[in-house]
């Protein structure tokens, strides 16, 4: 006979999932009701407002994808590009290269500019590129490489792509509610989150946000979206029909009720204050790793607090170390991907695992791993190195 599923109960200090807020679950556990029922709809609307609020902007057209990350990072290459299109597409880590592969999917040329992994986009590289590609329609990038742990300059590239004609595409599944983003300061004119990283709600939706002039290119297009689950003039007419929404597909209602209470609890925290917990207890796990005497892949200044590389030192069999972190102490911290894959362990400090327990825990848990393993670390100084910086 199959059994209930009850599963065990970790800490999540990986690449997202992030540790849920048991408001957020107990949310997504009221009753499911009609995804056209006038309540669901009053919801929706709160859902976009909040949205904006995280985002800090005021574009009408921001709304969850009914989907993970990933499809918001397919709705807005599929509904920007068409056959024939030329895009730049900055590659620092996997990520990058995902952009690529949608560029293509699209029927566009991807034209590419690498940075080193564990690098920021050089904006010089970028305006090279600009320069040389007069009739590109957009700049991709991702802001947060959770592949990396590097932090971007979303402002300055966003600027760069207006000086030369083009549009600014930016992956902030990792970045929202974790690090300073602006919307409409900087000028964005598409972006994608996911809600599993710094939101710290479940896996599931993609916040997206369209501004105008991006807005003004989808009206304008000569082809249909390929995609029709993902086409915005559709999904439009779903999230905005004044009075009277038309059915496209039925939304994730209690997905729905989950991403509006983790907005919530960002809007009681304040969205700045979430950007500050967050360096906050970075600077607390750094300082603890230091004292370790292990090395972050990223330099100082480009770091992202919510995701730190850390290089595994020399002779230490890596995989073993998180296996034990998981049975020994139910925590999760998170492999390297693609280049880094065997070479670094991520750990997340994303929403509610950014906590001064989850930094403590971590800390102790992978001191006395790798003391008993005998790898060479400076073994029961970081967990005091840490409390150094709480106790400032
Ligand atoms: C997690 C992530 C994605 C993909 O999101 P999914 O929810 O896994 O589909 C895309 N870009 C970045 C930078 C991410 O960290």
């Amino acid at each position: 006979m199959f059994k209930s599923f009850h599963p065990p109960v970790r800490t999540l200090m990986g690449p997202g999932p992030s540790d849920v807020n048991p408001r957020v679950t107990a949310a997504m556990g009221a009753p499911t009701i009609g995804h056209l029922d006038p309540a669901f709809v009053s919801l929706m609307d709160e859902i976009k407002q909040l949205l904006q609020y995280a985002f800090k902007t005021k574009n009408r057209l921001t709304i969850p994808v009914s989907a993970p990350g990933s499809a918001g990072m397919e709705c807005t290459f599929t509904n920007l590009l068409e056959p024939g299109d030329k895009a730049i597409v900055c590659q620092n880590g996997v990520f990058g290269g995902r952009m690529k592969e949608n560029v293509e999917r699209c029927g566009a040329t991807a034209i590419m500019v690498q940075d080193a992994w564990g690098s920021a986009v050089d904006p010089q590289k970028v305006e090279d590129a600009l320069k040389a590609n007069p009739s590109v329609k957009l700049l991709a990038f991702v802001h947060a490489e959770t592949s990396t742990g590097a932090l971007s300059d979303a402002k300055r590239l966003t600027e760069l792509a207006h000086q030369y004609g083009a549009l600014s595409l930016v992956d902030s599944v990792t970045g929202l509610g974790g690090v300073a983003l602006d919307v409409d300061g900087w000028g964005i004119d598409a972006i994608y989150s996911g809600t599993q990283k710094c939101l710290s709600c479940p896996p599931g939706l993609s916040p997206v946000s369209f501004g105008e002039r991006a807005v003004a290119v989808i009206k304008q297009r000569k082809h249909k979206v390929q995609s029709w689950f993902l086409d915005m003039a559709l999904v439009m007419a779903y999230w905005e029909g004044d009075g009277s929404r038309t059915y496209h597909h039925t939304a994730p209602v209690n997905s729905m009720y989950g991403l509006h209470e983790a907005l919530v609890i960002l809007a009681e925290e304040g969205l700045e204050q979430s950007w500050a917990r967050h360096a906050y207890h970075h600077r607390a796990l750094a300082a603890g790793v230091t004292a370790m005497g292990l090395n972050f892949v990223v330099k100082q200044e480009q770091r992202l607090p919510q995701l730190n590389s850390i290089t595994v030192p020399e002779g230490v069999k890596e995989a073993e170390v998180r296996a034990r972190l998981l049975k020994e102490y139910n925590l999760e911290i998170g492999a390297g991907l693609g280049a880094l894959a065997g070479k670094v362990w991520r750990i997340g400090l994303m929403g509610e695992s950014a906590s001064q327990t989850n930094v403590l825990l971590c800390l102790g848990a992978l001191d006395a791993i790798l003391s008993d393993m005998g790898a060479p670390i400076n073994s029961g100084k970081a967990v005091s190195a840490a409390m150094a910086v709480y106790k400032q």
